[in-house]
């Protein structure tokens, strides 16, 4: 699904591809962005024997690797079974919406009391790399980016501790669009209402941005089916793209 080169470009850790040993962060960044890019489903079980053969590292590396993994939530630990990408519950689902529509509501407006014209233009560049990404199909760099565009306008609101706290948001919603979603819509996001949020915000009318965002994350919810079967898929094949960059 992934390209090799959108591999690279995805995580600092890429920059190890050639050098080993690799650290436990660098095992981290490629199970997140692995999740990201949907070749890891929810749900996955993660041995420590596959992880050191495709990683090409020792036990203790793996074992803190899920250490990272717990407290970034992105892998449950259970005694005997190793780790488990996380599968958000659809209680679980519906509080990380909730959550994000309050924060989110939040942070705009913070942004747009303070926002520069440069910022918008930096918007704009971001929404121009969503449609690059979307037109080279290449599916994960684009999912990754409408994902990257909340966190943009959450950076622009300049308070770091709920830019942090929408990052595990984001991810979740990641976790939650790829067990519930729809199976023909590999986005968390339309790439069109993220163009109306920037023309509002650029018109300064803050409480249309603010309409938008809230729909937007309404829509995505709304799309979710809470009886779908559960996706797994084998490890080899979900870094395969890793390995060959
Ligand atoms: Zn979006």
């Amino acid at each position: 699904m992934a390209s090799a080169a959108t591999i690279a470009n995805s995580s600092t850790a890429k920059t190890h591809m050639a050098e080993a040993p690799m650290t436990e962060e660098d095992v981290c960044a490629h199970v997140r962005d692995s999740v990201l890019e949907r070749r890891l489903a929810p749900g996955t079980k993660l041995t420590e024997e596959s992880l050191c053969s495709i990683f090409g590292v020792g036990r203790t590396t793996v074992r803190r690797a899920f250490l990272l993994l717990k407290r970034d939530n992105i892998v449950d630990l259970h005694r005997n079974r190793g780790a488990v990408v996380a599968s958000p519950t659809p209680a679980e689902a519906r509080d990380v919406f909730e959550s994000r529509r309050m924060i989110e509501h939040a942070l705009l407006q913070q942004a747009a009391s303070t926002i520069a014209p440069a910022s918008i233009t930096a918007l704009e560049d971001h929404l121009e790399q969503e449609r690059t990404a979307l037109t080279a199909g290449d599916v994960g760099r684009w999912i990754r980016l409408t994902g990257d565009f909340h966190l943009h306008l959450a950076r622009l609101a300049g308070n770091r501790v709920m830019l942090e706290f929408l990052k595990q948001l984001v991810f979740q919603t990641s976790l939650i669009v790829a067990l519930y979603g729809p199976s023909n819509n590999g986005s968390n996001c339309s790439g069109g209402d993220h163009a109306k949020i920037v023309a509002a915000m650029r018109d300064g009318d803050l409480s249309s941005a603010q309409d938008i965002l809230d729909s937007h994350l309404r829509e995505i919810e709304a799309q979710l089916e809470f009886n779908k079967p559960e996706k797994q898929n084998d490890l080899v094949s979900a870094f395969a793209p890793m390995r060959s960059a």
